[in-house]
């Protein structure tokens, strides 16, 4: 399905972003693996051993130098870049709006949606040289709707989907399609380090009732929506927020 394109994938070393990976190597792709984390590598390593192609970059996504190395890295190995998952992230400090200090905003904002910024920045100017390509963000439900105690990590995902929707308007004609997937809850290692907060914790039932599917997502189920978003089977599809939630939106 995507034999032989270049796709950038952040946040590549866990979670969505490993799984992710994984699936667009199989399909065929040459997957820059890129995560702060040096353990990105054993993605690669893993994409290596089914079979295919991939080249770990270390980058900071809230960093414009690191970004700007990442996209030039890639097309000096790869030639070109044809598509991207832009889905690093962090989580929020589970504290109420009042007691959140500029440092947790900073934080959440830096990565979840300045780092969303610069990916497409730099990703978009690459395009644009070599006749366009395919972007995906990932946002999340808490892009569109709120939970308590998240008000960070809710207004970068808010932003995430409205950057989403100004990059698609802009570049559509030019032959770039970006899109969102917007995850319910996902069980991976960043759910896992939320669920050691109290609060999180004792909310975390409740949160099923809000998944009518009656469990919460896999890292690969998310996987495959991208990897479709991605391919020319999506070519008319752009500017849209795909949920891949388990039915949070629909209740
Ligand atoms: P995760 O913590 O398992 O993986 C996130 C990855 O991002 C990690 O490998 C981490 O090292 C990397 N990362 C963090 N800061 C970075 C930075 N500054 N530069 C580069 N890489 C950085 O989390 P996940 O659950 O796989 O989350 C992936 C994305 O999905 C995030 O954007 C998250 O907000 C979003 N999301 C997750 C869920 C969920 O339930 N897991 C739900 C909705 C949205």
């Amino acid at each position: 399905m995507l034999e032989n394109r270049t796709i950038i994938v952040t946040g590549a070393a866990g979670g969505i972003g490993r799984a992710t990976a994984l699936i667009l190597g199989a399909a065929g792709a040459n997957v820059v693996a890129s995560d702060i984390d040096a353990n990105g590598a054993d993605t690669v390593e893993a994409i290596r051993s089914a079979g295919g192609a991939g080249h770990f970059c270390r980058a900071d996504v809230g960093s414009e130098p690191g970004v700007a190395a990442l996209v030039r890295e890639t097309i000096e190995r790869y030639g070109r870049l044809h598509g991207a998952f832009n889905n690093a992230g962090v989580e929020q400090a589970n504290v109420p709006l009042h007691e959140l200090s500029i440092d947790q905003w900073d934080r959440a904002i830096r990565i979840d949606l300045t780092g969303v910024f610069l990916c497409l920045k730099h990703e978009i100017t690459a395009m644009l040289e070599n006749g366009g390509g395919a972007i995906v963000n990932t946002a999340s439900a808490l892009g569109e709707v709120a939970i308590p105690n998240a008000a960070e990590y809710v207004t970068a995902k808010h932003g995430v989907t409205g950057l989403t929707r100004a990059a698609a308007i802009e570049y559509g004609v030019r032959g770039i399609r970006v899109n969102a997937v917007l995850p319910g809850i996902i069980r991976t290692p960043m759910i896992d380090r939320a669920i050691e907060h109290p609060d999180f914790a004792a909310g975390f039932g409740k949160l099923l009732e809000h998944h009518p599917i009656g469990r919460f997502g896999k890292p690969p189920e998310v996987g495959e929506a991208v990897k479709w978003l991605l391919s020319d089977a999506a070519s008319f599809v752009t500017g849209a927020m795909i949920p891949v939630d388990g039915g949070y939106r629909a209740i």
